[in-house]
């Protein structure tokens, strides 16, 4: 029963154990949530405009201030509205013309703002129109940005400081966002020595799961509070569970040890404390011995295999898909863009291709780059994201649309 599933069925499944675990969220103030994702829906405490105001420098006309600049004849002023005055003292104005400042109410008599631009004032305290306004002009009618009582922000959303001014300006003081996942991850392997530990002796290597783990982890909004490095020995990896366990998790990743070799501990160990394996191994390439879990705790768990591509692979897709399903983001959705050049795929498998998007003559084409072994890193450094092909989708031809995903996910490739 645990035997292969299609990279659609892990995506499913994976949807459906998170779907539960939704991340705990938290009245975070305003300014501290740029980064964050919106737990609950934000809700406009009061209409912008919050009142009919001015968009421009200029005088405010009436209806019969409008009909005497048409003939031609300069008008009296009858007062001067600044930004700051109430809405009472505009209406208080009698008259048919007032000067008016950009952000100042408008008077309930008044049909369009002229901008100084287009106006001569006198010296007798008149002013003359030199260019007719339309009726309505330069007036921002009250509610036209953003109405009171609406959803201006879904939750979901992750917060940019743009959405701030939005959000200020409704009168909105804080949010409630998801707290940062918390999340174990260690790698394993006997071979492996600590970057900062090394160098390595004979037969071994450093360890790069780790520290990219780390990153990518933190890149998608998480705190990583527990990070080892573990033995190929079941005895250390049940140890690592048992830690994970005690720490109240939202998710653990581990990397090497869940393929068919003599030492891959992974799915022995979990078993071993009692977790749930939900899927082991996938019809794709690179990543193909992916194995995902429940621990005893409900924490989710992924062990990726541990060549450095699968290993970035299956932590910028599954991981990140997890995470967003926790976190109630939207799903992703792939760019389809022309591919410059022919990709053989094999049989029957799933591809997640290194790529890189550039400009071609005629638009965006995307290039499937050399070296697609899981352990060659170098293309990791030129390409801007993934081409991806589902089981069916056979082999492609140059001019062929496939789905491109940025590296990094919901951002756009560098080239845009
Ligand atoms: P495994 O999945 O443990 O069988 O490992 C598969 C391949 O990835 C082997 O060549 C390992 O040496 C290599 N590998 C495993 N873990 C790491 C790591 N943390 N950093 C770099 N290479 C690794
Ligand atoms: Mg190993």
């Amino acid at each position: 029963m645990l035997q292969f599933i299609s990279m659609e069925e892990a995506f499913g499944q994976i949807k459906e154990r998170a779907s539960s675990r939704r991340v705990p969220a938290s009245q975070v103030p305003l300014e501290d949530t740029v980064g964050c994702v919106l737990a609950e829906p934000a809700v406009a405490n009061l209409s912008i405009p919050p009142f009919n105001n001015s968009a421009r420098d200029g005088v405010v006309l009436s209806a019969t201030g409008l009909t005497q600049a048409r003939g031609g004849s300069p008008i009296s002023l009858a007062g001067e509205l600044r930004a700051g005055d109430s809405v009472e003292a505009a209406n208080g104005i009698e008259g048919d013309a007032a000067r008016i400042m950009t952000g100042a109410p408008i008077p309930v008599w008044a049909d369009a703002v002229v901008m100084i631009e287009d106006l001569e004032f006198k010296s007798d305290g008149t002013v003359l129109v030199k260019q007719l306004p339309g009726s309505g002009a330069w007036i921002r009618p009250q509610g036209s940005d953003i109405a009171a009582g609406s959803v201006i922000l879904n939750s979901g959303r992750c917060i940019i400081p743009e959405h701030l001014q939005a959000l200020a300006s409704s009168g909105i003081v804080d949010l409630v966002v998801h707290d940062s996942p918390r999340v174990g991850l260690c790698s394993t392997g006997e071979e492996l020595v600590d970057v900062k530990s090394g160098p390595p002796g004979s037969g071994q290597i450093y360890d790069s799961n780790r520290p990219f783990m780390t990153a990518m982890i933190r890149s998608f909004g998480c705190d990583v509070v527990i990070n080892e490095h573990v033995g190929d020995t079941l005895d250390e990896m049940v140890g690592f569970l048992n830690r994970v366990m005690d720490a109240s998790l939202d998710l653990v990743v581990s990397s090497g040890a869940v393929s068919m070799g003599s030492y891959d501990f992974v799915k022995p160990a979990l078993e071993a404390v009692g977790a749930e394996i939900v899927f082991h191994k996938v019809t794709q390439k690179p990543g193909k011995p992916l194995l995902f879990a429940i621990l005893p705790n409900g924490t989710l768990y992924f062990g990726l295999p541990g060549n450095p591509v699968s290993t970035v692979v299956n932590c910028r897709f599954y991981v990140h898909h997890a995470l967003s399903v926790m976190l109630q983001r939207p799903p992703e959705t792939a760019l389809e863009l022309r591919l410059e050049n022919d990709v053989e795929t094999p049989e029957g498998m799933a591809v997640f291709l290194k790529a890189r998007c550039i400009r071609g003559q005629d638009g965006v084409v995307v290039r499937a780059l050399e070296g697609q072994e899981s352990f060659q890193t170098m293309p990791l450094l030129e390409m801007n994201g993934w081409i991806v092909l589902g089981e069916q989708s056979g082999s492609k031809r140059a001019g062929d649309l496939v789905s491109f995903y940025p590296s990094s996910p919901h951002g756009l490739p560098d080239i845009f």
